[in-house]
């Protein structure tokens, strides 16, 4: 039987943590972290994203600031207000919620936020950063994956790890910290013909794809650790992951869970960023 990996437990550890660190801060340095989240339009899962955001920041003792802005809102609007963030001294962190209605330019909204308050770590300065190894931000997904398999005691040094999916927010900088972490890694995406050979060479498998149950009992080594990424609904409309659970687990060492795997780290990842970029207010 595999061990489960409980990030919901990880994650509150790690909150805890850093309301300490939080604490720190303020008694010694005067600086309350402070986080600015924008969303533009009225899209529901987006608005869910950014409430459990400024929950997140009460808890850990952050300041925090939300822009709900009207479906209708320009570029020039949009990019207006992140310059006024990036002025802003008691902001530390930035996130514009995606996607962006149709008709705003996601990747120059992006460009626009000063890559040292750039906490999704999307900025291409922060993603230049993370391929030379040379980073202050991580973005929040595939870090919080390197927090759960570290806390878990699962080193990834010399083992195979198979990337499913090659996204720029989750697959690309994933299998990136794999490497850097000394995984011999492998990247697989939706032209990977065999899809399961290259799965079963996987001491770690992460899988970040998006669809409900894809990788199955039959695709994976025996006592292989697996990290499932996915958010999906299934028929009943309940919340599942990209991995067959009930098929995979009886074969593997680790598994995460969804819900309660990696879903919970995504946000503290993002409460551990702005807490960086707090402590480094100020430097360059
Ligand atoms: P994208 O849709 O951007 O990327 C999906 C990737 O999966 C693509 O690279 C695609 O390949 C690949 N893919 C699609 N079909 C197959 C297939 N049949 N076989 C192999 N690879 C395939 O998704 P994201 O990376 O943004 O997200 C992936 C999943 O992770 C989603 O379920 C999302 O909801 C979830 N997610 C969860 C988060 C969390 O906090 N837990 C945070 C972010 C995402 P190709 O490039 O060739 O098209």
């Amino acid at each position: 039987m595999a061990q489960l990996i409980n990030g919901k437990q990880i994650s509150a550890d790690m909150r805890a943590e850093m309301a300490e660190e939080c604490r720190k801060l303020q008694a010694e340095k005067g600086i309350t972290p402070g986080l600015a989240v924008i969303i533009v339009g009225e899209d529901p899962a987006s608005q869910v994203y950014v409430r459990n955001k400024k929950k997140a920041c009460e808890e850990i003792g952050f300041y925090s600031e939300t822009y709900e802005l009207p479906a209708e809102t320009s570029q020039k609007q949009l990019e207006g207000l992140v310059d006024e963030l990036n002025a802003n001294p008691k902001i530390h962190g930035i996130l514009v919620q995606l996607p962006l209605p149709a008709h705003l330019d996601s990747n120059a909204i992006l460009l626009h936020i000063d890559p040292k308050k750039d906490v999704d770590a999307f900025h291409p300065t922060n993603v230049g950063h993370i391929m030379i190894g040379d980073y202050t931000f991580l973005p929040c997904t595939p870090a919080g994956v390197m927090e759960l398999l570290k806390r878990s005691g699962v080193s990834v040094s010399g083992k195979n790890c198979v990337v499913v999916g090659r996204s720029n927010i989750v697959g690309k900088p994933q299998a990136m910290l794999l490497l850097q972490a000394n995984g011999t890694v492998t990247i697989a995406h939706s032209k990977t013909p065999d899809l399961g050979a290259v799965t079963r060479t996987a001491d770690v498998l992460v899988v970040a794809v998006g669809r409900a149950g894809m990788i199955t009992g039959d695709m994976v080594k025996e006592g292989a650790v697996v990290i499932d990424v996915g958010m999906n609904r299934n028929a009943e409309g309940k919340l599942c992951g990209d991995v067959d659970f009930a098929s995979v687990e009886p074969k593997v060492s680790f598994i995460t869970p969804v819900p309660g795997g990696v879903g919970p780290m995504t946000i503290t990842m993002l409460m551990r960023n702005t807490l960086t970029a707090a402590e480094r207010y100020g430097k360059n």
